[in-house]
C-alpha cells in the first residue's frame, strides 16, 4: 500500500507505469501474508515489483507500448511472471516502454515519454525506461526489463540503478512479446546487485515452452556475492574508450576501475576488433527478425483493427498503418527489405557472418581476462527531444549491442555522476561483461563495488 500510494503521488509526472494493477496487487499481497504466516518465506515473499509491459500477464493489458496492443488483455502468464509469482512477489503493474522495445529513450511509446527521476528534462533511457524510472524513483524496489541491444543496461545507467542482461537462453522468453528473437533476453532491474541476484535466481531456468532456453542448473546467485576480488583480471576494451565517449563519463568509469584495483584486481587493455561492425550488423538482424515477428499483427486475430474495412487488403493496410508508430514502421520496412530476394545474401547473411566474428572477439578476450569493463553508454541521459535523427539514436547503443549479438551477459551498475555530485550531473553506469553463464561472477564483481 505504501508503494501504491507513492505511485499515486509521483507517477503523474514520471509516467513510468502504463497500468497500475492495485486490486490484483492487494490480493497477491494477502497471499504473501498468508504464506508468511504459515512460515513459508523466501527471499522474495511479499516483495512488490513492476513488469515491463511486454510480459504477458493473465487478465491484464499487455500493450508493448503500442497502440496496436492497446486493447490486448493477455490470456496467459509469461514464464517469468509465473516464476515471480511462485516466488511470492507482488506485481504492482506494467511499466512504460518504447513501442515493441524499439528505442533508446522511451520516446517511442504510444503512452508518451517517461521522465528521468534525477532530472525531469532528461530521458530515462530505453526501451525499459519505465522500469528504470520506477525503481530509481522508489515506486517499486525492483522491476523486470528486457534487453535486445541494451534496453536493460542503458536505462539502468541513465537512472542510476543496477540492471542485468543474462546470457541468451538463461531466462525463458515464453510469453514475452517478441522483438528480435535471437537477441531478446529478460532480466532484473533493481537498486543493487544483491537484489538482482535474488531476482535472477527466481526467473532463470530451462523451459520446455522456449526451445532456446538452456537446460542448465540454476545456481544460488547470492552465494558468490562476497567472494574477494583479489587476483581478478579485468580487461578494458580500447574500442569502448574511443571517439564519441563523453569525457565526464570516461572519468567516472576510470575512477570506478581504480576502486577495483584497490580491491586487488589487475587491469589491462584488450581489443575487440570488430566493435565498429556491431551497430550495422544489429540494425540488419534486429529489424529483419522484427519484421517477421510483427507480421502477426494483421488486424484479424488480436490487436488494433481499423474501422469498416472494405476488403482484406484494406483491413491489413489500415490496421497496421494506424496501429504501429513511426519507428516500428521504419524497422519493418528495413527488415522486409533486407530479407527480400536478391538482398538476403548481401545484408542478412553477411550480418550473421559478422555476428560470428563479434562473438569470437569476446571469446578471445575471455581467454585473457575474467571480466571486461567499460561505460554502458557514451553519454549520460540526454534531454527529451534532443535526438531527432534515428541514426544518432542508434549510435547511442555502441557499447551495449555487441553483447546481445554475442549472447554473453552484462550488468550496468551505478558509478557516480558525470561531472561530480548528483546536483551537478546525471548518473553514469559502469558496464561489466562476462563469458556465457558468468552471471554469478558479474553479480559478485558488482556487489563488491557497491
Ligand atoms: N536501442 C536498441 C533498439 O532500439 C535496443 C533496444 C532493446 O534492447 N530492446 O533496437
Amino acid at each position: 500500500q505504501a508503494f501504491l500510494a507513492r505511485i499515486d503521488r509521483l507517477d503523474g509526472d514520471l509516467n513510468s507505469f502504463i497500468s497500475v494493477t492495485a486490486e490484483q496487487a492487494l490480493v497477491e499481497a494477502d497471499r504473501a501474508d498468508a504464506a508468511r504466516a504459515a512460515g513459508n518465506i523466501g527471499p522474495l515473499t511479499g516483495v512488490p515489483l513492476a513488469l515491463k509491459d511486454l510480459f504477458c500477464t493473465e487478465g491484464v493489458k499487455t500493450s508493448a507500448g503500442s497502440r496496436m496492443l492497446d486493447n490486448f488483455i493477455a490470456p496467459y502468464d509469461a514464464t517469468v511472471v509465473e516464476k515471480l509469482r511462485a516466488a511470492g512477489t507482488v506485481s504492482l503493474g506494467k511499466t512504460n516502454m518504447d513501442e515493441f522495445a524499439m528505442g533508446s529513450s522511451n520516446e517511442n511509446s504510444f503512452y508518451g515519454p517517461v521522465r528521468n527521476p534525477w532530472d525531469p528534462a532528461a530521458v530515462p533511457g530505453g526501451s525499459s525506461g519505465g522500469s528504470a524510472a520506477a525503481v530509481a524513483a522508489g515506486l517499486v524496489p525492483a522491476a523486470m526489463g528486457t534487453d535486445t541491444g541494451g534496453s536493460i543496461r542503458q536505462p539502468a545507467a541513465f537512472c542510476g540503478i543496477t540492471g542485468l542482461k543474462p546470457t541468451y537462453g538463461r531466462v525463458s522468453r515464453y510469453g514475452i512479446i517478441a522483438y528480435a528473437s535471437s537477441l531478446d533476453q529478460a532480466g532484473p532491474m533493481a537498486r543493487t546487485a544483491e537484489d538482482c541476484a535474488h531476482l535472477l535466481g527466481a526467473i532463470a531456468g530451462h523451459d520446455l515452452r522456449d526451445s532456446t532456453s538452456v537446460a542448465r542448473g540454476v545456481p544460488d546467485y547470492t552465494q558468490e556475492l562476497d567472494t574477494p576480488l583479489a587476483g581478478l583480471k579485468i580487461g578494458l576494451p580500447k574500442e569502448y574508450f574511443g571517439d564519441g565517449l563523453d569525457p565526464a563519463v570516461e572519468s567516472a568509469i576510470r575512477e570506478a576501475v581504480k576502486v577495483f584495483e584497490s580491491l586487488g584486481a589487475t587491469v589491462r587493455e584488450i581489443s575487440l576488433p570488430h566493435t565498429h561492425y556491431a551497430i550495422p550488423a544489429y540494425y540488419v538482424i534486429a529489424p529483419a527478425e522484427a519484421s517477421s515477428n510483427l507480421a502477426r499483427y494483421d488486424g484479424v486475430r488480436f490487436g488494433h483493427r481499423c474501422n469498416a474495412p472494405e476488403d482484406l487488403m484494406d483491413l491489413y493496410k489500415r490496421s497496421r498503418a494506424e496501429g504501429f508508430g513511426e519507428e516500428v514502421k521504419r524497422r519493418i520496412l528495413m527488415g522486409t527489405h533486407t530479407l527480400s530476394e536478391g538482398f538476403f545474401d548481401a545484408y542478412y547473411k553477411k550480418a550473421q557472418q559478422v555476428r560470428r566474428l563479434i562473438r569470437q572477439d569476446f571469446l578471445d578476450a575471455f581467454d585473457e581476462v575474467d571480466v571486461l569493463m567499460g561505460p554502458a553508454s557514451p553519454t549520460p541521459a540526454f534531454d527529451l527531444g534532443a535526438r531527432k535523427d534515428p541514426v544518432s539514436m542508434y549510435l547511442q547503443d555502441i557499447y551495449t549491442i555487441a553483447i546481445n549479438l554475442a549472447g554473453i551477459p552484462g550488468i550496468s551498475v551505478p558509478a557516480g555522476f558525470a561531472g561530480g555530485r548528483p546536483a551537478e550531473g546525471r548518473p553514469v553506469g559502469l558496464q561489466i561483461l562476462g563469458a556465457h553463464f558468468a552471471e554469478a561472477r558479474l553479480l559478485n564483481v558488482a556487489h563488491q563495488f557497491q
